[in-house]
């Protein structure tokens, strides 16, 4: 079985919009879906992908609760897992989570760059207690974001910081933060962080991988694609190139999930 712990996808209504702003921003990025579930559902089903989370961010106070509806709605789908979203700063954030829990999401995205805060300010110890006493799975967006500039909002150091006010999961996409490798195994490798997979193919020397993996063990690596800016297949490439034995890649693509999610 392989779970995709990382995608997206859009309302068909804002899809195509998304998929040109977003792809735009970040350089000219390609775009593997048309940003729609359908468009998602179609490249699963074309690269051998049999459950997806995927990652919602609602990146003002205004959108945030129809995100949460968009999410709510597409999880009803057998196979696809969706997280919500609170943006930090909305006056009703703390009672946006209790809504999240109450729609039956198993956890929430934040995006630091979108969502415009620093992991680690101290703003957001309550939004963070408030996750953990309602036992949600969080799953930050983690280094360079191709759509912003420097300095990253959640690198190692400050990951770690932040993730000291938590009592539940907390997953740092992009195998602990893109393009901070070397402080990801100086930092974060050990730690009781989930690292995900997301956009690691061509992004990330095989060096780090490696060193990563070494030092992490494969308890805590999620596999995850950032579809639909990356595929299945391509992030399979890059673990098939690393000489992992079968119970180790078995871990990566679906049974640290599986546990994760708390269905094994
Ligand atoms: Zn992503």
């Amino acid at each position: 079985m392989l779970i995709d712990f990382h995608t997206h996808c859009f309302p068909d209504k804002i899809a195509q919009n998304a998929i040109s702003k977003l792809t735009y921003v970040s350089g000219g990025l390609k775009n593997h879906t048309d940003g729609t579930l359908a468009g998602l559902k179609q490249v699963m089903a074309d690269t051998g992908v049999d459950r997806a989370v995927v990652l919602n961010i609602a990146t003002n106070a205004h959108q945030m609760q129809s995100v949460n509806d968009f999410a709510a709605k597409i999880n009803e789908d057998e196979n696809i897992i969706a997280f919500g979203s609170v943006f930090p700063f909305a006056d009703n954030a703390l009672e946006e989570l209790e809504r999240i829990k109450h729609l039956g999401l198993k956890g929430v995205k934040l995006h630091p760059d979108y969502q415009g805060f620093f992991v680690d300010d101290e703003k957001l110890k309550p939004i963070y207690k408030k996750i953990s006493s309602l036992g949600l799975i969080t799953v930050f967006h983690a280094g360079l974001d191709y759509g912003f500039p420097p300095p990253y909002k959640a690198e190692p150091g400050s990951m770690l910081k932040a993730f000291s006010w938590f009592d539940s999961p907390v997953v740092a996409a992009h195998m602990g933060g893109l393009n901070c490798s070397k402080e990801v195994v100086d930092k974060l490798c050990g730690t009781d962080i989930y690292f995900d997979t997301a956009f690691s193919y061509s992004s990330m020397p095989k060096y780090y991988l490696e060193k990563i993996i070494e030092k992490h063990g494969c308890d805590k690596i999620l596999f995850g694609t950032d579809c639909p800016w990356h595929t299945a297949d391509m992030e399979l490439r890059m673990l098939d190139s690393l000489n992992l034995s079968e119970n180790e890649l078995k871990k990566i693509h679906c049974d640290n999930a599986l546990k994760l999610l708390g269905e094994k």
